[in-house]
């Protein structure tokens, strides 16, 4: 049985990955991540209130990209559950199972070295898993650093269509910002501070023909994916900017595609538009179709995809994929048999963990109170026990509206 995943849920949510070979700057894109997010999050959201402080000061620096199954943050009003991917070959299971979890990915290149064996190892098994992917193209200040080299290498290694929807200002230690090929304008980072925001200017008229021309590109592909935007093209009329998203939003997840966006996440550069392409494009839980129901008025059923044990005892990290889950409720746990009892569950940010009441379909967080929970379990409403197959899974379909 096949049904569409609809939770009544308002918020936005997207459960995304960030994947690269080891040393593109997975780390320092993510700590990126979590500082412009965690400015956002203490300006933003409401459940502040009932947040404590569950980590040492040491971990609170760094330890949560490295020790953390996942980690949630907020950008725009949107809630970013950003699930660890190990980049070596020898977690080649654990890349499995974090792919079997996530909805939508980042891979991040290397602006020198381009595409490396473990990225095109990660690329095929996302290919497998149909998980959409936008491309950030890292370390531009670098000597050597060539946006344009990398896309080719993309094309020409893994096979796919890379459109950019930026590209780069300057080059090597000149690299100070993009043109977004979308606005049509410039973004100019003047420091290397993470906590000054780009400004907006106009294209430099030294790239006013390359712009022109990858924006050209860019409405070719986009305009494939949406009829009424491919007869504004056709007709010669302006194609207006939100219209021009939502046409690369389904190329994307069709897999007709992916957009490229170049950067340096050490020199702060770059990741803003990031966060905001990781909204813009990505894959909320909804857009996508998997086998076996998964709406939140279903039976619950999750998948432990990580037990992390710290000073707090385990917490059994879970994707939800139907029905809800309260504090205090049992669970059939379908791989050993037993009913546990969930004591609490925990949403894991950067430098606290948030007391969640409820878990409902689409959700990445922590239960704790499990014992005998094991990665790759399932858990599941004792009355409809089900098993969910943890690496051969069936392919989700991504459902385009
Ligand atoms: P990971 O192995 O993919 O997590 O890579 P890291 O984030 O740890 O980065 C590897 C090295 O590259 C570190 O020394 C970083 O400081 C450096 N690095 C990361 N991003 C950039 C960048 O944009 N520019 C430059 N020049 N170095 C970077």
């Amino acid at each position: 049985m096949t049904k569409t995943f609809r939770t009544p849920v308002t918020r936005q949510l997207r459960n995304l990955g960030v994947i690269a070979h080891v040393d593109a700057g997975k780390t320092t894109t993510t700590e990126r991540i979590l500082f412009y997010t965690g400015e956002s999050h203490r300006i933003g959201e409401v459940h502040d209130g009932t947040a404590h402080m569950d980590f040492d000061p040491q971990e609170q620096k760094r330890g949560i990209t490295i020790n953390s199954a996942a980690v949630t943050v907020h950008w725009k009003g949107t809630q970013l559950n950003l699930i660890d991917t190990p980049g070596h070959i020898d977690f080649n299971i654990e890349v499995n199972r974090s792919l079997r979890v996530l909805d939508g990915a980042v891979v991040v290149f290397d602006g020198v070295a381009g595409v490396e064996p473990q990225t095109e190892t990660n690329w095929r098994l996302a290919d497998k898993y149909r998980v959409p992917r936008i491309a950030f193209i890292n370390k531009l200040d670098r000597v050597g650093a060539d946006f344009h080299r990398v896309v080719a290498m993309m094309q020409e290694r893994l096979g796919v269509r890379v459109v950019p929807l930026q590209i780069p200002i300057g080059a090597e230690g000149d690299f100070r910002g993009v043109v977004d090929l979308l606005s049509l304008r410039a973004r100019i980072w003047d420091k290397d501070d993470a906590s000054e925001p780009y400004r907006e200017a106009d294209i430099p008229a030294d790239l006013a023909e390359q712009a022109a021309r990858e924006r050209v590109r860019l409405v070719e592909a986009a305009v494939e994916q949406d009829e009424a935007a491919l007869q504004a093209y056709v007709n010669g009329d302006d194609i207006a900017v939100d219209v021009l998203r939502a046409a690369i939003r389904k190329g994307v997840l069709a897999g007709a595609f992916v957009p490229a966006l170049a950067g340096s996440a050490f020199k702060n550069r770059g990741v803003e538009p990031l966060l905001d392409a990781v909204v813009d494009y990505l894959p909320a839980p909804e857009d996508i179709v998997r086998d076996g129901g998964e709406s939140a008025a279903d039976p619950f059923k999750a998948l432990a995809f990580k037990v992390v044990t710290d000073d707090h005892g385990a917490k059994v990290f879970v994707r939800v994929y139907a029905g809800r889950l309260a504090r205090g409720d049992v669970v059939l746990n379908t791989s050993t048999g037993k009913t546990e009892r969930v004591s609490r569950l925990h949403e894991v940010h950067a430098d606290k963990h948030i007391e969640r009441d409820e878990l409902v379909a689409g959700d990445i967080a922590a239960i704790v109170g499990l014992k005998d929970t094991l990665t790759g379990h399932t858990l599941s409403d004792p009355a409809h026990p089900v098993v969910l197959e943890e690496i051969s899974v069936p392919e989700p379909v991504i459902h385009v509206a």
